[in-house]
Protein backbone atom coordinates (compact mmCIF):
# COMPACT_ATOMS: atom_id res chain seq x y z
CA UNK A 1 0.00 0.00 0.00
CA UNK A 2 1.14 3.30 -0.91
CA UNK A 3 2.06 6.23 1.53
CA UNK A 4 -1.16 8.51 0.13
CA UNK A 5 -3.46 5.23 0.50
CA UNK A 6 -2.39 4.29 3.89
CA UNK A 7 -2.99 7.98 4.70
CA UNK A 8 -6.11 8.44 3.61
CA UNK A 9 -7.00 5.16 4.93
CA UNK A 10 -6.26 6.18 8.68
CA UNK A 11 -8.48 9.75 8.20
CA UNK A 12 -11.43 7.42 6.76
CA UNK A 13 -10.96 5.90 10.18
CA UNK A 14 -10.72 9.10 12.24
CA UNK A 15 -13.67 10.32 10.22
CA UNK A 16 -15.83 7.43 11.28
CA UNK A 17 -15.49 8.29 14.78
CA UNK A 18 -16.30 11.96 14.22
CA UNK A 19 -19.30 10.65 11.79
CA UNK A 20 -20.63 8.56 14.44
CA UNK A 21 -20.09 5.19 12.56
CA UNK A 22 -22.10 6.95 9.56
CA UNK A 23 -19.75 5.48 6.49
CA UNK A 24 -22.18 7.67 4.00
CA UNK A 25 -20.52 10.58 5.24
CA UNK A 26 -17.09 9.79 5.22
CA UNK A 27 -17.54 8.43 1.85
CA UNK A 28 -19.21 11.89 1.04
CA UNK A 29 -16.69 13.50 2.66
CA UNK A 30 -13.96 12.03 1.32
CA UNK A 31 -15.85 12.28 -2.68
CA UNK A 32 -16.01 16.33 -2.09
CA UNK A 33 -12.98 17.25 0.12
CA UNK A 34 -10.55 14.38 -0.34
CA UNK A 35 -8.47 14.31 2.76
CA UNK A 36 -7.84 17.91 3.10
CA UNK A 37 -9.81 18.12 6.87
CA UNK A 38 -10.99 20.66 7.91
CA UNK A 39 -13.65 22.41 10.27
CA UNK A 40 -15.76 23.89 8.20
CA UNK A 41 -15.48 21.03 5.33
CA UNK A 42 -17.14 18.86 8.25
CA UNK A 43 -19.73 21.30 8.90
CA UNK A 44 -20.81 20.84 5.22
CA UNK A 45 -20.94 17.44 5.53
CA UNK A 46 -23.09 17.80 8.30
CA UNK A 47 -25.45 20.20 6.87
CA UNK A 48 -25.67 17.71 3.72
CA UNK A 49 -27.14 14.97 6.31
CA UNK A 50 -29.37 16.54 8.37
CA UNK A 51 -30.08 14.74 11.90
CA UNK A 52 -27.43 12.33 11.78
CA UNK A 53 -23.78 12.17 12.96
CA UNK A 54 -22.87 15.10 15.02
CA UNK A 55 -25.58 16.76 16.04
CA UNK A 56 -23.75 18.13 19.38
CA UNK A 57 -21.91 20.46 17.01
CA UNK A 58 -22.35 23.82 16.77
CA UNK A 59 -25.23 24.73 14.66
CA UNK A 60 -24.46 24.92 11.24
CA UNK A 61 -27.63 26.96 10.09
CA UNK A 62 -26.17 30.53 12.60
CA UNK A 63 -25.00 33.13 10.25
CA UNK A 64 -22.12 33.50 12.24
CA UNK A 65 -19.98 30.76 13.08
CA UNK A 66 -18.30 31.21 16.93
CA UNK A 67 -15.59 29.14 15.72
CA UNK A 68 -14.15 31.86 14.12
CA UNK A 69 -12.48 33.37 16.24
CA UNK A 70 -12.69 37.21 15.96
CA UNK A 71 -16.79 36.54 15.59
CA UNK A 72 -17.17 35.76 19.21
CA UNK A 73 -17.49 38.75 21.71
CA UNK A 74 -18.28 37.94 24.85
CA UNK A 75 -20.00 39.62 27.42
CA UNK A 76 -18.11 40.67 30.35
CA UNK A 77 -19.72 40.93 33.69
CA UNK A 78 -17.94 43.23 36.63
CA UNK A 79 -16.44 40.33 37.82
CA UNK A 80 -14.34 40.28 34.45
CA UNK A 81 -13.74 43.65 34.32
CA UNK A 82 -11.52 44.00 37.87
CA UNK A 83 -8.63 42.98 38.17
CA UNK A 84 -8.21 40.38 40.77
CA UNK A 85 -5.96 41.29 43.49
CA UNK A 86 -2.51 38.69 44.77
CA UNK A 87 -3.65 36.93 47.76
CA UNK A 88 -0.64 36.59 49.43
CA UNK A 89 3.08 37.90 49.87
CA UNK A 90 6.35 36.74 49.01
CA UNK A 91 8.74 37.26 45.81
CA UNK A 92 7.02 37.49 42.13
CA UNK A 93 7.32 34.71 40.27
CA UNK A 94 7.48 36.26 37.09
CA UNK A 95 10.77 36.87 35.19
CA UNK A 96 10.58 39.83 32.50
CA UNK A 97 12.10 40.02 29.24
CA UNK A 98 11.85 41.93 26.14
CA UNK A 99 10.84 40.61 22.67
CA UNK A 100 10.83 41.88 19.19
CA UNK A 101 7.84 42.13 17.12
CA UNK A 102 8.47 39.64 13.66
CA UNK A 103 4.95 41.26 11.96
CA UNK A 104 5.36 45.13 12.82
CA UNK A 105 8.49 45.14 13.91
CA UNK A 106 7.86 46.92 16.96
CA UNK A 107 10.84 46.93 19.32
CA UNK A 108 10.94 45.82 23.08
CA UNK A 109 7.12 44.01 23.63
CA UNK A 110 7.07 43.12 27.54
CA UNK A 111 6.86 39.16 28.04
CA UNK A 112 6.43 37.25 31.39
CA UNK A 113 7.95 34.10 32.11
CA UNK A 114 6.89 31.96 35.10
CA UNK A 115 10.43 31.51 37.30
CA UNK A 116 10.96 27.24 37.52
CA UNK A 117 9.09 25.62 40.43
CA UNK A 118 7.96 28.73 41.65
CA UNK A 119 4.05 27.52 41.32
CA UNK A 120 2.65 24.60 41.41
CA UNK A 121 -0.21 23.91 38.76
CA UNK A 122 -3.47 21.86 39.68
CA UNK A 123 -5.34 21.02 36.47
CA UNK A 124 -9.45 21.81 36.07
CA UNK A 125 -11.08 19.04 34.61
CA UNK A 126 -10.22 19.96 31.00
CA UNK A 127 -6.81 19.97 32.07
CA UNK A 128 -6.46 23.94 31.89
CA UNK A 129 -3.66 25.35 34.86
CA UNK A 130 -4.40 26.19 38.01
CA UNK A 131 -1.51 27.62 39.73
CA UNK A 132 -0.78 27.89 43.53
CA UNK A 133 1.69 28.94 45.60
CA UNK A 134 4.60 26.42 46.76
CA UNK A 135 4.92 29.31 49.98
CA UNK A 136 8.20 31.41 49.06
CA UNK A 137 6.27 33.17 45.46
CA UNK A 138 3.65 35.19 45.41
CA UNK A 139 0.88 33.13 44.15
CA UNK A 140 -0.50 34.54 40.80
CA UNK A 141 -3.10 33.54 38.03
CA UNK A 142 -0.45 32.99 35.22
CA UNK A 143 -3.31 32.81 32.68
CA UNK A 144 -3.43 37.10 33.24
CA UNK A 145 -0.16 37.41 32.63
CA UNK A 146 1.26 34.49 30.12
CA UNK A 147 0.15 35.92 26.84
CA UNK A 148 2.56 38.40 25.10
CA UNK A 149 0.50 40.62 22.84
CA UNK A 150 2.17 43.20 20.59
CA UNK A 151 0.65 46.38 20.86
CA UNK A 152 1.42 47.55 17.19
CA UNK A 153 0.06 44.36 15.91
CA UNK A 154 -1.77 42.29 18.07
CA UNK A 155 0.42 39.33 17.42
CA UNK A 156 -0.24 37.37 20.37
CA UNK A 157 1.44 34.31 21.85
CA UNK A 158 2.11 32.48 25.14
CA UNK A 159 5.41 31.23 23.35
CA UNK A 160 8.19 33.68 23.09
CA UNK A 161 9.83 31.64 20.14
CA UNK A 162 6.74 32.82 18.06
CA UNK A 163 8.88 36.88 18.56
CA UNK A 164 12.39 37.66 17.79
CA UNK A 165 14.41 37.45 21.17
CA UNK A 166 17.97 38.56 21.44
CA UNK A 167 20.12 35.89 22.94
CA UNK A 168 22.41 37.73 25.80
CA UNK A 169 24.73 34.25 25.91
CA UNK A 170 25.48 34.09 22.22
CA UNK A 171 24.63 37.94 21.02
CA UNK A 172 22.72 36.69 18.09
CA UNK A 173 19.07 37.59 17.50
CA UNK A 174 17.11 34.35 17.10
CA UNK A 175 14.07 34.95 15.09
CA UNK A 176 10.48 34.43 15.20
CA UNK A 177 9.92 30.25 14.46
CA UNK A 178 6.24 31.55 12.78
CA UNK A 179 7.01 30.17 9.25
CA UNK A 180 7.60 33.04 6.75
CA UNK A 181 4.36 32.92 4.88
CA UNK A 182 2.20 33.08 8.65
CA UNK A 183 3.94 35.84 9.17
CA UNK A 184 2.70 37.87 6.09
CA UNK A 185 -0.53 36.57 6.23
CA UNK A 186 -0.20 37.94 9.87
CA UNK A 187 0.84 41.14 8.18
CA UNK A 188 -1.64 41.41 5.82
CA UNK A 189 -4.75 41.20 8.62
CA UNK A 190 -3.74 43.87 11.67
CA UNK A 191 -6.72 46.15 10.74
CA UNK A 192 -9.04 42.84 11.27
CA UNK A 193 -7.59 42.39 14.41
CA UNK A 194 -7.42 45.48 15.63
CA UNK A 195 -11.08 45.98 14.64
CA UNK A 196 -11.99 43.16 17.06
CA UNK A 197 -9.61 44.53 19.90
CA UNK A 198 -12.22 47.48 19.43
CA UNK A 199 -15.48 45.51 19.28
CA UNK A 200 -14.05 43.64 22.23
CA UNK A 201 -14.10 46.63 24.48
CA UNK A 202 -10.99 45.72 26.95
CA UNK A 203 -9.03 48.64 25.92
CA UNK A 204 -5.34 48.71 27.76
CA UNK A 205 -6.38 46.02 30.13
CA UNK A 206 -5.12 43.90 27.45
CA UNK A 207 -1.49 45.47 27.69
CA UNK A 208 -1.55 46.43 31.21
CA UNK A 209 -0.34 43.56 34.27
CA UNK A 210 -2.05 41.84 35.69
CA UNK A 211 -4.68 41.71 32.81
CA UNK A 212 -8.39 41.48 34.42
CA UNK A 213 -10.53 38.06 33.24
CA UNK A 214 -11.79 40.00 30.13
CA UNK A 215 -8.09 41.09 28.92
CA UNK A 216 -6.88 37.51 29.65
CA UNK A 217 -9.78 36.25 27.48
CA UNK A 218 -9.08 38.38 24.49
CA UNK A 219 -5.47 37.65 24.65
CA UNK A 220 -6.27 34.23 24.03
CA UNK A 221 -8.63 34.71 21.64
CA UNK A 222 -6.18 36.89 19.79
CA UNK A 223 -3.63 33.86 20.40
CA UNK A 224 -6.57 31.52 18.46
CA UNK A 225 -6.77 34.02 15.96
CA UNK A 226 -2.49 33.39 14.72
CA UNK A 227 -3.09 29.54 15.49
CA UNK A 228 -5.65 29.62 12.82
CA UNK A 229 -3.50 31.34 10.32
CA UNK A 230 -0.82 29.00 11.38
CA UNK A 231 -3.60 26.20 10.86
CA UNK A 232 -3.98 27.47 7.13
CA UNK A 233 -0.50 26.83 6.68
CA UNK A 234 -0.60 23.55 7.85
CA UNK A 235 1.43 24.15 11.16
CA UNK A 236 2.14 20.97 12.90
CA UNK A 237 -0.09 21.43 15.78
CA UNK A 238 -2.04 24.59 15.24
CA UNK A 239 -5.23 22.60 16.19
CA UNK A 240 -4.36 20.89 19.52
CA UNK A 241 -3.13 24.50 20.47
CA UNK A 242 -6.55 26.14 19.75
CA UNK A 243 -7.88 23.49 21.77
CA UNK A 244 -5.73 24.22 24.20
CA UNK A 245 -6.42 28.20 24.21
CA UNK A 246 -10.05 27.72 24.37
CA UNK A 247 -9.92 24.95 27.68
CA UNK A 248 -8.02 28.19 29.33
CA UNK A 249 -10.86 30.51 27.66
CA UNK A 250 -13.67 28.58 29.66
CA UNK A 251 -11.08 28.38 32.80
CA UNK A 252 -10.88 31.88 33.45
CA UNK A 253 -15.21 32.73 32.24
CA UNK A 254 -15.35 30.23 35.56
CA UNK A 255 -12.91 32.33 37.72
CA UNK A 256 -14.51 35.40 36.55
CA UNK A 257 -18.15 33.78 37.16
CA UNK A 258 -18.87 33.60 33.35
CA UNK A 259 -20.31 30.63 31.69
CA UNK A 260 -18.10 28.82 30.03
CA UNK A 261 -20.02 26.21 27.50
CA UNK A 262 -19.27 28.18 24.47
CA UNK A 263 -15.70 28.01 25.37
CA UNK A 264 -15.37 24.29 25.86
CA UNK A 265 -18.05 23.67 22.53
CA UNK A 266 -15.07 25.70 20.86
CA UNK A 267 -12.31 23.60 22.21
CA UNK A 268 -14.02 19.98 21.75
CA UNK A 269 -14.26 21.38 17.83
CA UNK A 270 -10.55 21.63 17.75
CA UNK A 271 -9.39 18.56 19.72
CA UNK A 272 -11.45 16.76 17.53
CA UNK A 273 -10.13 18.47 13.64
CA UNK A 274 -6.51 17.57 15.60
CA UNK A 275 -7.88 13.94 16.44
CA UNK A 276 -8.82 13.76 12.69
CA UNK A 277 -5.83 14.75 11.01
CA UNK A 278 -3.23 13.90 14.17
CA UNK A 279 -2.22 17.05 14.23
CA UNK A 280 -0.19 16.51 17.26
CA UNK A 281 3.16 17.98 17.95
CA UNK A 282 3.68 14.36 19.82
CA UNK A 283 1.93 11.45 19.19
CA UNK A 284 1.20 10.79 22.38
CA UNK A 285 -1.10 13.95 22.92
CA UNK A 286 -3.47 12.06 20.52
CA UNK A 287 -4.79 10.19 23.94
CA UNK A 288 -5.07 13.10 26.49
CA UNK A 289 -6.86 15.03 23.63
CA UNK A 290 -9.07 12.41 23.83
CA UNK A 291 -9.36 12.51 27.40
CA UNK A 292 -10.81 16.11 27.32
CA UNK A 293 -12.84 15.53 24.84
CA UNK A 294 -14.05 13.26 26.84
CA UNK A 295 -14.70 14.99 30.02
CA UNK A 296 -15.94 18.27 27.65
CA UNK A 297 -19.01 15.95 26.76
CA UNK A 298 -19.70 14.45 29.91
CA UNK A 299 -19.56 17.97 31.14
CA UNK A 300 -22.17 18.60 28.47
CA UNK A 301 -24.67 16.03 29.41
CA UNK A 302 -24.11 13.92 26.49
CA UNK A 303 -22.75 10.89 27.68
CA UNK A 304 -23.03 8.63 24.36
CA UNK A 305 -20.22 11.16 23.13
CA UNK A 306 -18.25 10.94 26.38
CA UNK A 307 -18.38 7.28 26.01
CA UNK A 308 -17.29 6.73 22.51
CA UNK A 309 -14.00 8.87 23.03
CA UNK A 310 -13.42 6.53 25.76
CA UNK A 311 -13.71 3.63 23.49
CA UNK A 312 -11.17 5.02 20.96
CA UNK A 313 -9.02 5.09 23.47
CA UNK A 314 -9.54 1.79 24.74
CA UNK A 315 -9.28 0.52 20.92
CA UNK A 316 -6.05 2.47 21.03
CA UNK A 317 -4.62 0.39 23.97
CA UNK A 318 -6.08 -2.74 22.86
CA UNK A 319 -4.14 -1.95 19.42
CA UNK A 320 -0.84 -0.98 21.06
CA UNK A 321 -0.84 -4.41 22.86
CA UNK A 322 -0.95 -6.27 20.19
CA UNK A 323 1.85 -5.40 18.67
CA UNK A 324 3.66 -6.53 21.35
CA UNK A 325 5.99 -4.58 23.68
CA UNK A 326 5.05 -3.56 26.76
CA UNK A 327 7.05 -0.55 27.50
CA UNK A 328 6.18 0.75 23.82
CA UNK A 329 6.26 4.63 24.95
CA UNK A 330 2.89 5.07 23.19
CA UNK A 331 1.27 2.24 24.92
CA UNK A 332 2.09 3.62 28.13
CA UNK A 333 0.66 6.99 27.62
CA UNK A 334 -2.63 5.18 26.17
CA UNK A 335 -2.84 3.12 29.08
CA UNK A 336 -2.29 5.85 31.37
CA UNK A 337 -4.95 8.30 29.95
CA UNK A 338 -7.52 5.29 29.61
CA UNK A 339 -7.35 4.22 33.41
CA UNK A 340 -8.07 8.22 33.70
CA UNK A 341 -10.67 8.38 31.86
CA UNK A 342 -11.97 5.17 33.63
CA UNK A 343 -11.55 7.05 36.99
CA UNK A 344 -13.45 10.46 36.01
CA UNK A 345 -16.33 7.62 34.64
CA UNK A 346 -16.57 5.89 38.11
CA UNK A 347 -16.28 9.10 39.91
CA UNK A 348 -18.81 10.78 38.15
CA UNK A 349 -21.50 11.18 40.71
CA UNK A 350 -19.28 12.74 42.82
CA UNK A 351 -20.32 16.15 44.47
CA UNK A 352 -17.36 17.56 43.65
CA UNK A 353 -16.02 16.07 40.15
CA UNK A 354 -16.47 19.56 38.38
CA UNK A 355 -15.02 21.41 40.42
CA UNK A 356 -12.31 23.80 39.79
CA UNK A 357 -9.56 24.04 42.22
CA UNK A 358 -9.64 27.28 44.16
CA UNK A 359 -13.20 27.71 43.32
ZN1 LIG B 1 3.57 43.67 16.12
Amino acid sequence: MSEGEDKEQEIRRRLLVLFKNHGEMVDAYVAQFGIDINMKNMHEIRTQFPGIGDTASAPVTEAIDPLQPMNLIFQFNEKALTIPQANSKGDSPLFPRTVDCPVCKKWGVSSQDLRAKSLTIANDPFLAPVYKTTGRFQEINYLLYCMTVCSGCFLASPDRKDFDVYNASTRQNQFSQLPPAVIRQLKDTIDQRKAFFERTGVGDALFNLPRNYAGAIVSYQLADVRAEIEADSKVLGAYYKRGNYWTRIALLCRQAGMDDHQALQNAAEHFKTAFTISDFPKAELEFQTLYILFNIYLYFGNQKEAMSYMNVLGKSVQELEQNGDPRNEALLHAKKWMNQTRNRWDDREYPDFWKTPGL
